[in-house]
């Protein structure tokens, strides 16, 4: 039987990168798949999705945006009068600049997608998966739980996201409302791609400099974290609640 079957995920910043990696598994997987993103090749991204009987949807949403939001989860829900699976992954990575050389400006845009994103989708999906319960996957970062040095917007928004999901697990438990958070290492998405090219160096001469930080061959895939996603929001995860998946090929074993 397909693990996350009858099951209908909405998840964000799933028309590229790892989003769209999370929503082909769940597709596979059973689930009915809405995404929502800024960006409008979620529409086609969507379409290839297609597994026999499945059922998918692209909702051009800003998670910066309450209004949209809420419209959004609204749309979702009654489409497919449920909502099971919240899968917070849309995020940006800011400007590569330490803490003393941060506009303020550039610091509350990065918070804005990555912590009051993931707030606001959460506030406006828990009362429409109170019904049955569900899963919210939130997508932080290993650089949610150790520092790199650089980028420091990011490295705060994604700790913010951490312990956002502990206190979620607490208070959703009672209405059997799972929330756990997923820590990629490096994956090679646009998102790499822009840093990369944010420090000034060839993505030729970053590559094995990433690759070095991950003792398990070097950089990961999409579908590595996508996987462990299917996971958390699969009823194999029914006792999982409040924990970190750590997916990063090693890098913060040491
Ligand atoms: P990506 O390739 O840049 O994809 C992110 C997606 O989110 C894009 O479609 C983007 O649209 C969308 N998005 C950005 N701002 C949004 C907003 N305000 N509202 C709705 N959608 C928005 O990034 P990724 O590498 O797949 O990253 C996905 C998540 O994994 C992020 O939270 C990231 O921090 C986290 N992560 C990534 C890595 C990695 O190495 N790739 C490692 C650790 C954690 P546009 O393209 O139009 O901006």
């Amino acid at each position: 039987m397909p693990r996350l079957e009858n099951k209908v995920a909405v998840i964000t910043g799933g028309s590229n990168g790892l989003g769209q990696a999370i929503a082909a598994r769940m597709a596979e997987e059973g689930a009915s798949i809405v995404v929502l993103d800024v960006d409008p090749a979620g529409e086609k991204a969507v379409t290839k999705l297609g597994v026999s009987g499945n059922e998918s949807r692209f909702i051009q949403c800003d998670v910066t945006q309450e209004g949209q939001i809420k419209r959004a989860m609204e749309e979702a829900h009654n489409a497919f009068g449920r909502i099971d699976i919240l899968v917070n992954n849309a995020g940006i990575e800011g400007p590569n600049k330490t803490s003393e050389h941060y506009e303020l400006a550039d610091w509350e845009r990065v918070f804005a997608v990555n912590s009051t994103g993931v707030f606001l989708c959460t506030k406006h999906a828990v009362p429409l998966m109170r019904d049955g319960g569900g899963s919210i996957v939130n997508i932080s970062s290993i650089y949610g739980i150790v520092g790199g040095g650089d980028v420091a917007a990011y490295h705060a928004s994604k700790a913010a996201v951490r312990v956002m999901t502990k206190n979620d697990a607490l208070a959703f438990a009672a209405d059997n409302i799972r929330a756990n958070s997923v820590h990629p290492g490096f994956i090679p998405t646009a998102m790499v791609d822009r840093f990369v090219e944010d420090t000034g160096l060839e993505m030729r001469d970053a590559r094995p400099m990433l690759d070095d930080l991950h003792p398990l061959g070097g950089m990961g895939t999409p579908d590595d974290i996508a996987w462990g996603v299917v996971y958390l929001a699969s009823d194999e995860a029914r006792w999982v609640t409040g924990a970190e998946l750590v997916i990063d090929g090693g890098y913060t074993a040491r």
